[in-house]
């Protein structure tokens, strides 16, 4: 694979920056990725682990020069950050994000964004719960997608290299727009982790009333839920913030479908449940034939923390 971009600076050294550091060292895409994150204890880690080429101290120094500028922040801190680093980017650059909302992040950070620069918002659709410097692989990526988001009319070389150094790093790519990125997000992955949250809490609340047997005796489903709803509660937070409409949209949706289960159940219509989950059934197969999962125990996941 040969390198796409000269400089690469990754802003926010967590999961997403440092999966992307390992991608880019195993395919050899970048000339040289300069890091920052805000805190002395992240660049310290970074520094010790080989995290980045160079881990730089403030983040003008860090953008300073780089062809692509990457904001691996919580989505409801890029405003700040795109501010801060406005007047150190170099001219004909590309900024670019991993926001897993896309229409907060370009209302937020494209009014920074100078004149002569390119901004080519991206979402790579792949995570696991563990956040911080140590956590990323360089196979997070492999076989995901990552969604190329642009806002109004992008430039078309800049898009194109974006699409190079994600397809570099693994992933398949596919462009779409922000509203639409918003509404597909929160039926595939924002609600679901909202959900999860609320299961585990209510098991919670149930942990006082049954001592211990929530956890000595939980199953594959609610062990999946409680991985989840250990996410980044950050991250979680600032998700539900700004992809407000597309969540309450699908939530409502979800109470509905809810509700119509619950009458069935007290009911006793077993034909409309049966039906129900041998509907989902077939999702789940669309999935693995997708290969977006495999079908092993426990969903192939090792049970080693990654
Ligand atoms: P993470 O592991 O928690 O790392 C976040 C990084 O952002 C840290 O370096 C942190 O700095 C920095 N940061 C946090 N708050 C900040 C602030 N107010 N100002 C400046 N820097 C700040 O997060 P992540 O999982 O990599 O997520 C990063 C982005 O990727 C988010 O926008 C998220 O929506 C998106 N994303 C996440 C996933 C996922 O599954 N995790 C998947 C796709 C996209 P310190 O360490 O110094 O505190």
């Amino acid at each position: 694979m040969s390198q796409v971009y000269g400089r690469v600076a990754l802003i926010g050294l967590g999961l997403i920056a440092s999966s992307m550091f390992w991608a880019i060292k195993r395919g050899g895409l970048v000339g040289e990725v300069t890091g920052y994150a805000r805190s002395e204890e992240t660049r310290a880690t970074a520094r010790r682990i080989g995290l980045c080429d160079r881990v730089c101290d403030t983040l003008e120094d860090a953008v300073k020069d780089a062809d692509l500028v990457v904001l691996c922040v919580p989505v409801g801190a890029m405003e700040a950050v795109a501010r801060q680093m406005a007047g150190s980017l170099k001219p004909g650059a590309t900024v670019s994000d991993v926001g897993s909302v896309k229409r907060a992040v370009i209302e937020a950070v494209g009014p920074h964004i100078p004149e002569g620069v390119h901004f080519v918002p991206a979402h790579p659709l792949a995570g696991t719960e563990h956040s911080g410097p140590e956590s990323g692989f360089a196979e997070l990526f492999d076989n995901r997608w990552s969604l190329i988001v642009p806002s109004g009319d992008p430039d078309a070389g800049a898009v194109a290299d974006l699409r190079a150094l994600w397809e570099g790093m693994g992933a398949n790519v596919d462009v779409m727009d922000p509203d639409h990125h918003d509404l597909v997000l929160a039926v595939t992955s924002h609600t679901p982790h909202l959900i999860a949250y609320t299961m585990v809490g209510v098991a919670d609340d149930l942990r006082r009333v049954t001592d211990s047997e929530v956890i000595k005796y939980s199953a594959a489903g609610f062990r999946d839920f409680t991985r989840i709803a250990a996410s980044d509660p950050t991250m979680w937070r600032d998700v539900f913030l700004t992809n407000k409409d597309a969540t309450l949209e699908i939530l409502g949706r979800f109470t509905e479908e809810l509700f119509a289960l619950q009458r069935a159940i007290r009911t006793g219509d077993g034909d409309l449940l049966h039906d129900y989950f041998t509907r989902t059934r077939g999702i789940r197969r669309g999935i693995l034939d997708a290969g977006q999962d495999v079908d092993a125990p426990n969903f192939g996941r090792s049970t080693k923390a990654k």
